[in-house]
């Protein structure tokens, strides 16, 4: 090619209205290629982590973490930047130890979102010990009542994640579950995979009615050493946690590249809040940085797509998914054909999988193709859950698109003090940015119909 041919080129595809359905894929494949060779990722990561850094729900962190994101989306060139706000309960961790009586050991300890408080000065109580959440199910009130529960699930390593799934009951159920039975307090050995004395916090939860009692999670060495203290004979512990709740508020942010077409939106993104003992880089700094430099990147090197693309940062879903219910209320009346969300750490996209109507699959049949130089299968089936944030909207008829990104040393960070940036491999970043622009950009350039519901 000529250089005056090359500039031709490059105008007839920065000025033409809409791609030609042949062209789609074709820009695809370039889109593809362009974020993997530069993208805005790794320095939005940076300035967020730097210049903001952890966003516990409802604080004043969180609050930052909004005007940094809708400054960095009028930096991009995404406008109907919104900020739609919400209320939450505010719940910050205190004060927080323990120890066990009659030994010089401590207890590597986080307190549980939403968990309730000791004391000032602490409780001591003896321990109560289940291999499991449903050996506690089992137990008699008796063998509960008064003492710290002690919950020693075992989390192992899986690629897609699914011991979370399969253990995570016992962190959001467990301790309302002790409470029932009169337990004074409960610690969970933590839903995590690493062996640092790094305890993994999270949230939990207590129905109406149920108290709030002291919840903490162990690290899994001081959890090991419960665990064998229990089999020896009687253990006391004395624990100190004392967070506090009030009235608080989190908003979602969103901005866009309008659609050529009016009335139809494909949403992505992630969320914006994190929590406060790391400094939200894999969780889920890196899914906001994703779905920003894909967006980007469309708006930068592609044509104007024919539905609009719509960027949605979700507030507060730590503490209990609460932006994207309230996301997902505000718009139940939007026609959003598609949604996908990126909360699954930086490591490579290496799975698609779809829940659209049948009318889409031809889509996903593209998207798998587009994905494959990138190492990227499909998925068999049509059945993804799409994510906790992104689940209102499916559950309100929107199509889903799911990037699995590969767990295999999620849980070795997330929820812990280590979720910081150092963790981020940038090739396997920007990898996750090129699937994102080319799934994106796919379905944003496509008029076949993907809800499930009208
Ligand atoms: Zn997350
Ligand atoms: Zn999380």
């Amino acid at each position: 090619m000529t250089i005056r041919t090359i500039i031709a080129a490059t105008l007839a595809l920065a000025t033409s209205a809409q791609a030609a359905p042949d062209d789609r894929i074709a820009i695809a494949a370039k889109l593809r290629d362009t974020a993997l060779a530069s993208n805005p990722a790794w320095p939005l990561l940076v300035d967020l982590t730097d210049s903001v850094g952890q966003r516990l729900a409802g604080s004043e962190a969180e609050a930052r973490g909004r005007a940094w994101a809708k400054a960095a989306m009028q930096k991009l060139g995404l406008v109907n930047i919104r900020e739609e706000a919400f209320p939450i309960t505010f719940w910050q961790r205190g004060q927080e130890s323990a120890r066990v009586l009659g030994s010089n050991h401590s207890l590597a300890i986080t307190a549980l979102g939403n968990s309730g408080a000791t004391p000032a000065a602490g409780l001591t109580a003896p321990v109560a010990c289940f291999d499991t959440l449903a050996a506690l199910r089992a137990a008699p009130d008796a063998a509960v009542k008064g003492r710290i529960v002690f919950i020693d699930h075992r989390m192992t390593v899986t690629q897609d994640g699914s011991s979370y799934g399969i253990n995570g009951g016992v962190r959001r159920a467990g301790p309302a579950v002790a409470a029932q039975k009169g337990a004074a307090a409960v610690m969970i050995r933590s839903l995590g995979t690493d062996h640092h004395r790094n305890p993994h916090t999270g949230s939990t939860s207590f129905p109406a009615g149920t108290p709030a009692i002291p919840a903490v999670a162990l690290a899994l060495p001081d959890a090991e050493l419960v665990g064998r203290l229990c089999a020896r004979g009687p253990v006391q512990v004395h624990l100190v946690s004392t967070p506090t709740s009030q009235p608080g508020q989190s908003a979602n942010i969103s901005g866009e590249i309008p659609g050529s077409v009016p009335g139809e939106i494909v949403v992505l993104g992630g969320h914006l809040d994190s929590w406060d003992i790391g400094q939200g880089v894999f969780d889920d700094g890196a899914g906001v940085a994703i779905t920003l430099a894909a967006a980007a990147t469309i708006k930068a090197s592609g044509p104007q797509p024919r539905r609009t693309v719509r960027v949605v940062l979700w507030g507060s879903e730590e503490i209990g998914v609460v932006g994207g219910r309230a996301y997902g209320e505000a718009h139940k009346q939007e026609n959003i054909v598609l949604a996908g969300e990126s909360d699954f750490g930086a490591d490579r996209v290496w799975r698609v999988e779809s829940r659209v109507a049948a009318t889409g699959l031809p889509l996903f049949s593209e998207i798998a193709a587009a994905l494959a130089p990138l190492g990227v299968q499909p998925q068999p089936g049509n059945d993804s859950g799409g994510g906790a944030d992104v689940g209102p909207l499916a559950a309100l008829g929107s199509g889903v698109l799911e990037l699995a990104q590969d767990g295999t040393r999620y849980f070795d960070y997330h929820h812990t003090p280590d979720d910081t940036l150092d963790k981020v491999d940038r090739a396997q970043l920007d990898q996750n940015v090129a699937a994102w622009t080319t799934a994106i950009w796919l379905a944003a350039s496509d008029d076949r119909p993907l809800r499930t519901k009208p």
